[in-house]
């Protein structure tokens, strides 16, 4: 049995030393007790700090440590593609390099796999401790949308956090989809999935990579890579408004009728027109989500782009 680990990394610097000496622990405990072979693989979001030297000197040291290096920063979700596209093993697993994603839990996920009852084991964080207020409420937010959106995998506290066997990761691999967000992705591909929970830890080292308007970006852009109840919900909110006029006009006529009430009240007026060309701006800029979507996933440009990797490194 052969065990991938995939890393994403980006301005790690501060973390991998710590990362290589937790999670090698866990993984030789694991080779002993189960004989198991590993790789790791990590890809080097186009870091600008020593990511990739230390890297390089890892795979010196271990040729199982391998690594991708990106021409510039993708993403994450660029870099967990790259990852499982080059990952060989029996089982894969997925994780941060920053320790919020706690090594001792691979053991488990490893024998929950064994057990041949489940193809991939996800996890979700229970709390969201040392997290700041109005990040915690947004992602909240997030999830909430994205449930209601009809998709109940995609629970609160989801994390990337995985391990999965090669048939999962096959499945996952052939999505060849631009505009990739990984949660809604494993959720679409289906597969018998066992949740593990576990407390929140904080970063070892190191800061976060997401600002909180990126996090903001990535929210909209998952929401609208995977559902497109957005649009559907604009139909209806049309749709009320619509059937709201139809009263309102019936109720004017009738009145003019028995009353003969003159035209009154233009700040009402415009106070409904201002109120109407908002939600179909809103509507507008929701199908404009979608088209730039479609635009970017018919220029049909790569993912990423590899600079370096381990391979090419020793031909040096
Ligand atoms: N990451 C990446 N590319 C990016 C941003 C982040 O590969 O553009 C990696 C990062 O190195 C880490 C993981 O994705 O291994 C999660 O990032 P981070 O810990 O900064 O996010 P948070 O846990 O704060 O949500
Ligand atoms: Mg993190």
């Amino acid at each position: 049995m052969k065990l991938s680990l995939v890393i994403p990394c980006f301005n790690e610097e501060d973390v991998l030393a710590l990362f290589m000496q937790e999670t090698s622990a866990v993984i030789g405990r694991m080779k002993n007790t189960y004989g198991i072979t590993y790789e790791y693989i990590f890809v080097d979001d186009g870091s600008r700090d020593t990511t990739l030297a230390q890297l390089r000197r890892m795979h010196e040291n271990d040729p199982a440590v391998r690594y991708i290096s990106f021409s510039r920063n993708f993403g994450k979700e660029a870099a967990l593609l790259a990852g499982l596209r080059q990952a060989d093993g029996d089982y894969i697993a997925v994780m941060d390099a920053d320790l919020q994603d706690p090594p001792a839990m691979l053991e488990e996920m490893y024998k929950i796999l064994q057990t041949g009852e489940y193809d991939c084991v996800g996890t979700r964080r229970t709390d969201r401790k040392g997290e700041p207020f109005f990040r915690s409420l947004c992602a909240r937010l997030f999830y909430r949308t994205a449930r209601s959106a009809g998709d109940p995998e995609l629970a609160q506290g989801t994390r990337d956090f995985r391990m999965m066997t090669s048939q999962v990761k096959d499945a996952v691999v052939n999505i060849g989809e631009y505009n990739r967000f990984s949660k809604g992705i494993f959720s679409w591909v289906g597969f018998r999935t066992k949740w593990l929970e576990y407390e929140n830890v904080s970063r070892a080292a190191g800061k976060t990579k997401w600002s909180f308007g990126r996090l903001a970006h990535y929210g909209v852009d998952g929401l609208v890579s995977y559902t497109v109840r957005p649009l559907e919900a604009a139909a209806w909110i049309g749709f009320f408004f619509f059937l709201l006029s139809m009263i309102g006009i019936v109720f004017i006529i009738v009145r003019k009728l028995l009353f003969g009430d003159p035209v009154a009240g233009w700040p009402s007026l415009v106070c409904i027109i201002l109120f109407c060309s908002g939600i179909q701006l809103f509507c507008t800029g929701i199908i404009g989500e979608y088209l730039a979507k479609v635009y970017l996933e018919v220029k049909n440009r790569p993912v990423y782009i590899i600079r370096e990797t381990d391979e090419t490194f020793r031909k040096q």
